[in-house]
C-alpha cells in the first residue's frame, strides 16, 4: 500500500508548489520508489477544459483524454509517470459526483453534507489506485485559509487517520518574507500559516520555506521551534535559473531525505541522481542560441503555453543549444505585412488555439515560413492553418477556412477545408458529436494514433511509424483535399489507423515544414526531449549556422 505525502501551501499562492511536488517525486524515483502524483484543486469548474487559458494557463490533458491542470504537465516532465484523469479533481467535480449520487437516491434520503459525504468522495478519490505505488503526492490547490480548500484539508485530515501511523506525512510550502530596510528574513507569516494549519488539526512534518535570501541556522531553529518541526525538516527554497534544476537542488538541501525521516524509513536506499545531473550539464553547457518566434494568441500569459514553452527548451537540451522563444500576437500583422515580424527567427512555431481572432495572422505565419524556408513547426490549429494557406495559395481554393470560424460567426464564408467533426473511432466505439454540444468535454481527447508514411520526414523524425499522441481538438482538416494538396507539394505523411482522419502534413521541398493535429508537446521530457521538438530546433540551429 502506497504511502501518502500531502503538499499543502501557505502565506500567498504561486510558490512553485507543483514543482516542489513534481520534485519530490523525481527524487523518490532516484531513490528506486515508484511514484504517483495527483492534484486536488479548490475551484467550482469541474475541470479547467472550458477555463480561459489567460486565467488558468494551459489545459494539460492526459493519455485517457481528461483535461487537467497544467501542474500535471509539470508532474509528467519530472517524473515521466503518464498522468491519468484520476489524478486531477476540483471541488467542481467532486460536487457534481456527490450530487448526482443523490439525485440516484444512494444515500438513502440521508441529509448530504460536506463531512462525510464530500469528504467521504474526496477520500475515494485519494485512494484510487494505491497498491500501484510506493509513494501517492497530493497537492492541495491554493493556500490554506482558502474558503474552498477546507473540504480538502478536512478530507486530508481524516485520511490520514483512517490509515495506519506513520503512513501519511504533512508538507507545506511557506514564504520567508525579506525585509531589505532591516536587512532580515521574517518568519512570522510562516508561523501563522503553521497555526492555521494545526487550528484544522493537520501539524506539517516538513515545511519547504521559499527565501530570496539564505536561511541563517538560527531562523531554521527559529521556524522549527515555533511550528512544532524538526530543524532538518526545515527546507530552503531558493530562487533557481532553471525549473530542471529542482531536484538536484532540493536534493542538496535534504528534502529527500526529511520526507523519508517523517515516514521511519532507515536506511533510506542511495539515490542516483545521474538522470539529474545530464539534465543539468545541458542546461549549464549550452552553446549558442536559436530565436523562435511563437505566432498565437494568448501571448500575454505564458503559462497558456507552458507545455511548449518547456518542449522547445527540452529540443535545445537535446541539441545543447539555448531556445529564445519570443510569443508574437498573430493579430499585429494581419492588415499589414508578416515579413518584418518575422524575419530574423530561425524558426516559427504556431501553437494551438480556438476561435477565428487571430488565425489570418497566424496563416500569414504559415505562408511566410514555407515560402522563406523557415523551419515551421504548427501545433493542432498551427497545422489547420498551414493546411487553410497551402489549400488557398498552393492549390487555388480562395475561401478556404475552417468550419470552426463560421460556426462562431453564425455564417458561411468559407469553403471548409477544416471541418467539425461529429464521428470518429475511439478504441472500439463510435465517438459522436453535434455542433451545439456542450462545451466541456466533448472534444476528440486524449491518445490517439497515428500512422506515418514510409519515407516520410516525420517517419525519420521519429524512427518509427505508429505513434500515439495526445489529441484536444473539434475539427479536423477533411480528408477530400488530400489529393489536390499532395499535387502542390502538402503531403499527408501522418493518418489515423483507418485513414480518415490526416494527422500529420508536411511540405515536400521545405527543409522542415510539418504540421501536427495532435499536441507533441504534452509528451517531451527534459531527459526525454520529444522528437519532434529536438528536431524542429536542429533545424532551427542550421539556420541560425546560414546567417
Ligand atoms: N480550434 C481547433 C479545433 O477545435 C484547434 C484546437 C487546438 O488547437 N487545440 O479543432
Amino acid at each position: 500500500m502506497a504511502r501518502f505525502v500531502f503538499i499543502t501551501g501557505g502565506v500567498v499562492s504561486s510558490l512553485g508548489k507543483g514543482l516542489a511536488s513534481a520534485a519530490l517525486g523525481a527524487l523518490l524515483q532516484a531513490r528506486g520508489y515508484s511514484v504517483r502524483l495527483r492534484k486536488l484543486d479548490p475551484y467550482l469548474n469541474v475541470d479547467p477544459g472550458t477555463m480561459s487559458p489567460f486565467e488558468h494557463g494551459e489545459v494539460f490533458v492526459t493519455d485517457d483524454g481528461a483535461e487537467t491542470d497544467l501542474d500535471l504537465g509539470h508532474y509528467e516532465r519530472f517524473t515521466g509517470v503518464h498522468a491519468r484523469g484520476t489524478d486531477s479533481v476540483s471541488s467542481g467535480r467532486i460536487y457534481s459526483d456527490v450530487l448526482e449520487k443523490e439525485r440516484r437516491g444512494d444515500y438513502l434520503g440521508k441529509t448530504i453534507q460536506v463531512i462525510p459525504h464530500v469528504t467521504n468522495e474526496i477520500k475515494d478519490f485519494i485512494s484510487i489506485g494505491e497498491d500501484e505505488v510506493d509513494f501517492m503526492l497530493c497537492e492541495i490547490g491554493g493556500t490554506v485559509g482558502d474558503i474552498e480548500g477546507l473540504p480538502f484539508f478536512e478530507a486530508i485530515r481524516q485520511f490520514s487517520q483512517d490509515k495506519p501511523r506513520g503512513q501519511c506525512i504533512f508538507m507545506h510550502l511557506t514564504l520567508l518574507p525579506y525585509l531589505a530596510a532591516s536587512g532580515e528574513l521574517k518568519t512570522k507569516p510562516t508561523q501563522h500559516s503553521v497555526k492555521e494549519l494545526r487550528s484544522i488539526g493537520l501539524q506539517p512534518d516538513v515545511l519547504v520555506c521559499r527565501s530570496e535570501q539564505e536561511i541563517p541556522e538560527k531562523e531554521r531553529e527559529k521556524i522549527a521551534l515555533f511550528c512544532n518541526v524538526r530543524s532538518d525538516a526545515v527546507i530552503p527554497a531558493y530562487d533557481l535559473k532553471s525549473i530542471y534544476e529542482a531536484p538536484m537542488a532540493y536534493h542538496k538541501v535534504g528534502l529527500d531525505q526529511a520526507v523519508l525521516d517523517a515516514f521511519q524509513i532507515a536506511p533510506a536506499p542511495k539515490p542516483n541522481m545521474d538522470r539529474w545531473l545530464d539534465v543539468q550539464d545541458r542546461i549549464h553547457n549550452a552553446e549558442g542560441e536559436v530565436k523562435v518566434a511563437i505566432v498565437g494568441k494568448y501571448t500575454q500569459l505564458e503559462d497558456a503555453y507552458k507545455s511548449i514553452a518547456e518542449a522547445l527548451t527540452h529540443g535545445g537540451m537535446a541539441n545543447r543549444t539555448k531556445v529564445k522563444a519570443e510569443w508574437i500576437d498573430a493579430e499585429i500583422f494581419e492588415g499589414s505585412d508578416a515579413a518584418p515580424h518575422l524575419e530574423g527567427y530561425h524558426a516559427i512555431l504556431v501553437p494551438g488555439g480556438f476561435g477565428e481572432r487571430g488565425t489570418e495572422g497566424k496563416i500569414k505565419a504559415a505562408q511566410f515560413a514555407r515560402e522563406k524556408k523557415i523551419p515551421y513547426l504548427g501545433i493542432c490549429l498551427g497545422m489547420q492553418m498551414a493546411v487553410i494557406e497551402a489549400a488557398r495559395n498552393l492549390a487555388d481554393i480562395k475561401d478556404a477556412g475552417s468550419e470552426e470560424f463560421d460556426h462562431e460567426a453564425g455564417k458561411k464564408r468559407f469553403e471548409p477545408v477544416v471541418y467539425h467533426l461529429k464521428e470518429w473511432v475511439q478504441g472500439n466505439h463510435v465517438a459522436r458529436r453535434k455542433v451545439d454540444d456542450d462545451k466541456g468535454g466533448t472534444m476528440r481527447l486524449g491518445a490517439y494514433t497515428a500512422n506515418l508514411k514510409d519515407g516520410s520526414k516525420v517517419a525519420k523524425v521519429y524512427g518509427e511509424t505508429a505513434i500515439e499522441e495526445r489529441h484536444r481538438h473539434r475539427y479536423e482538416v477533411d480528408i477530400k483535399y488530400r489529393d489536390k494538396l499532395e499535387e502542390q507539394g502538402l503531403c499527408f505523411s501522418g493518418m489515423s489507423p483507418d485513414g480518415r482522419l490526416p494527422e500529420i502534413v508536411e511540405v515536400k521541398d521545405h527543409p522542415w515544414f510539418i504540421g501536427v493535429q495532435f499536441h507533441p508537446e504534452l509528451k517531451s521530457k527534459p531527459f526525454a526531449p520529444h522528437p519532434l521538438f529536438a528536431d524542429f530546433v536542429r533545424a532551427a540551429v542550421e539556420v541560425s549556422r546560414l546567417v
